[in-house]
């Protein structure tokens, strides 16, 4: 069996914990690292001015916290000044920033050699790791990653791959989106054909809701892919929403285990579905506002076409959409720009979408009834809807203000009650 086990920053940070999994682990294994906490939000600070004075003083206090003996120290140390001199060098924003994954997978390396674990960094853009221009991995053109590792793991080391970038058929660094490294470890478990992947976090798995809002909230220790690719989608931030879709493609199991706690369970995401249809989770996004395009008979024209297409080309997500005869609506983040110049929108801003998210909720009657009752005896307007396009998901926006409001009783009349605590 093969595994991929991918670090998260804050586990980057307990490289004590990290030396210790490896060692348990009997599994061939290969290691996906993120950069150290708020790097990646500091390198994007210190660009174009390309100051690394911050991420030095980051990177030598983690050196001197270390265990590791004065010299593995000094020689992490210098080889950290001279990356430092590349990264200042850089010659875009995204390959500045991957500095990052590239001085915690060193830093990992020669922590793991200093305790006599043989480790080897593999840059995804030597592997090489290839993208395309919006930082989409392209799995089928990445002919070289399997051989480029196996031969690592066949001369009795771990490789140790940088997470979050990638480089394009021109040669440029691609960064994946943020929290991407979830995105580069179920890419290379869909490369190597491994059979799981392990996603060491600092928490303990996939909640019911988010805890900071619902007190009650609790741990779900199955998901199917789908129930978690709209959870991540709509807001809920232990996953990068596109780290399913290799996974999907080969059955690959997705483990989310917090690293101050090995034994906990944990989430397995897998194909294995509920038996029952039942709201399992609810996750929210705020940060949101919606377009309202409105023209006589808009539902005849291609103007929905092309809105819709503008937002796409310039990169934009769309969360949801909804159209009348007359009218079109799309929910997009709160600073997306407007793109269709000769149609004015009407602007709904600082609204939440909420997704409610359990296996074939779509196909099973009374559950939309259960969603709206619960919002109507909270007094809260539903300002859109965006219903069946997933048979997993029902979601709807609300008022900024009210989405709390509305998490909390969602969770209190659809998994509390209904489903009795799970
Ligand atoms: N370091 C990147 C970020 O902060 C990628 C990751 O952590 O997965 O978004």
């Amino acid at each position: 069996m093969v595994k991929v086990l991918k670090f998260g920053g804050s586990c980057i940070e307990k490289m004590d914990k990290i030396w210790r999994i490896l060692k348990e682990e009997k599994e061939e294994k290969i290691v996906v690292v993120s950069a150290l906490p708020e790097v990646t939000d500091e390198l994007y600070i210190s660009f174009p001015s390309r100051d690394v004075e911050g991420l030095r003083e980051r990177h030598i206090a983690m050196v001197e916290r270390m265990d590791a003996g004065e010299e593995h120290k000094k020689a992490m140390i210098s080889r950290m000044e001279q990356m430092l001199l590349n990264a200042k060098r850089a010659e875009s924003l995204d390959a500045f920033v991957s500095y990052g994954e590239r001085l915690s997978a060193m830093l990992l390396e020669r922590y793991l050699n200093s305790k006599g674990m043989r480790a080897t960094v593999l840059e995804s853009d030597s592997l090489p790791l290839i993208t395309d221009e919006s930082g989409e991995i392209m799995l089928e053109e990445c002919t070289s990653v399997k051989k480029r590792i196996k031969e690592e793991i066949m001369k009795g080391s771990i490789p140790i791959i940088t997470g979050y970038f990638g480089i394009d058929e021109k040669g440029s660094i691609k960064t994946l989106g943020r929290g991407g490294s979830d995105y580069t470890a179920s890419a290379i478990a869909y490369l190597i054909d491994a059979e799981a992947v392990e996603l060491w976090k600092d928490t303990k798995g996939f909640m019911s809701a988010d805890p900071k809002i619902v007190e009650k909230a609790h741990l779900i220790e199955e998901l199917s892919y789908e129930e978690a690719a709209e959870l991540a989608h709509y807001g809920a931030k232990i996953l990068h929403p596109r780290a399913i879709e290799p996974a999907v493609k080969k059955g690959i199991k997705i483990f989310i285990k917090n690293i101050d706690n090995h034994s906990e369970k944990g989430t397995l995401i897998s194909d294995k579905t509920s038996e029952k249809a039942k709201i399992r989770a609810i996750s929210c996004r705020k940060g949101v506002k919606i377009l309202k395009f409105s023209i006589p008979g808009l539902a005849y024209t291609k103007i929905p076409g092309k809105i819709i297409d503008d937002h796409y080309r310039k990169g934009d997500l769309i969360y949801a959409i909804s159209t009348s005869q007359a009218s079109l609506a799309l929910l997009v983040d709160e600073d997306c720009e407007e793109r269709a110049e000769e149609i004015k929108p009407m602007r709904i801003e600082n609204v939440a979408l909420i997704a409610t998210v359990g296996y074939d909720i779509g196909m099973t009657p009374g559950i939309s009834a259960d969603v709206f009752l619960s919002m109507k005896k909270e007094g809260i307007n539903i300002l859109m809807i965006s219903e069946g396009a997933s048979d997993s998901a029902i979601n709807f926006v609300v008022a900024g203000e009210e989405c709390d409001r509305a998490v909390k009783a969602l969770h209190r009349d659809l998994i509390e009650v209904k489903n009795g605590n799970e």
